[in-house]
């Protein structure tokens, strides 16, 4: 099932931020609608493969270019959705409480995953931001050159930014290691070993298929990799400010300079005297882009970028309209090279 809306000709997806939106996509959107509220999909029946859950698209990709075609993971978060806010409904907790092994990036993203799958047996899960494989892994960065950090900012809120969320007490990256890990291919490369040999201890038999599927993963990446590399080397790319800080994996695996984010933290969002300060700060500084998230409202973003002349784009982390599924993973990438190299 196919449910992308690109706008046409615009380079931009349509969000429900989106003001003008073309009336030919309704039937995209009740597409989408229908996929929402369809009850998950539950593991073949009757088959003797592993069960296997994992929390977000893109680490949900991985997994399914190492099962092939034998059998596809389930996805527990819609890519629709902030991972940093999303809970699971009742009939997904059963997709963690029975799975053989549970793949998910770690508390300091998925905080709404953290009760149940902490209460599965350790072997059963791969928290990856803490565990045994060595994968890259950065500390969150202290907030950008340009701006003050908003944790030190209690002056009131904008009064007029309505933002889910933004009352909830601050879990998420506030300490250990940054999550949005999946931005790294070299952690994809990482993992495609990894959950070969998983996949093999949880199915011997069909080990040879897991072992060809993550070599021939690993190849067409190197390939993606190399590709990636010299379209951003070759663009001129000049300093970004995104809403949240979710990219540094991205922009430090290519050498992309970062300005600044909006919030280090997107439960917390920055009062008026922080905006005003950044605003300041973007005044002296050769600022290319402007991007917000398709997974948060632009508001915030519009606020500190009016007046500069920027085009604000629009930054995906995981693929809200990208179908989940092998190929997931290599689009998103793609899609995020596509914006940076924009930003010149
Ligand atoms: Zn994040």
């Amino acid at each position: 099932m196919k449910f992308r809306y690109r706008l046409p000709g615009t380079g931009q997806y349509a969000t429900p931020d989106t003001a003008a939106f073309p009336a030919g996509w309704k039937r995209a959107c009740l597409v989408v609608l229908a996929a929402l509220l369809a009850p998950p999909v539950s593991w073949a029946e009757g088959q003797d493969f592993p069960k296997v859950s994992v929390s977000i698209a893109p680490i949900h990709s991985w997994v399914s270019q190492v099962s092939g075609d034998l059998w596809a993971p389930e996805l527990l978060l819609s890519a629709q959705v902030d991972p940093h806010n999303a809970l699971l409904r009742p009939s997904q907790r059963r997709l963690v409480e029975e799975a053989d092994w549970v793949v998910w990036a770690g508390p300091q993203l998925e905080a709404g995953l953290q009760p149940l799958v902490s209460r599965i047996d350790a072997e059963r899960r791969w928290t990856m931001t803490d565990s045994d494989v060595d994968l890259v892994l950065h500390e969150f960065r202290e907030a950008g050159t340009l701006f003050a950090t908003p944790q030190d900012d209690d002056d009131d809120h904008m009064p007029d930014i309505d933002f889910p969320g933004g009352d909830a007490p601050a879990n998420a990256h506030r300490s250990g290691a940054d999550p949005h890990l999946w931005l790294d291919p070299d952690n994809a490369r990482k993992a495609f070993g990894y959950i070969a040999t998983r996949l093999s201890e949880l199915d011997p038999e069909h080990a040879d298929t897991y072992q060809a599927n993550a070599e021939q993963a690993v190849a067409a990446l190197e390939e993606d990799v190399a590709d990636w590399e010299a379209r951003l080397a070759e663009a001129d790319i000049r300093p970004y400010v995104v809403f949240h800080d979710g990219y540094q994996y991205f922009d430090r695996r290519f050498g992309i300079p970062f300005a600044g984010a909006v919030t280090l933290n997107p439960e917390q969002l920055p009062g008026l005297r922080t905006v005003n300060e950044m605003r300041q700060a973007m005044a002296g500084e050769a600022v290319g882009c402007l991007f917000a998230e398709v997974q948060y409202p632009d508001r915030l973003v519009q606020a500190i970028g009016s007046g500069f002349g920027l085009e604000i784009r629009r930054l995906d982390a995981l693929g809200a309209d990208i179908e989940p599924g092998p190929d997931h993973y290599r689009e998103l990438m793609t899609r995020l090279v596509d914006n940076f190299t924009e930003c010149t």
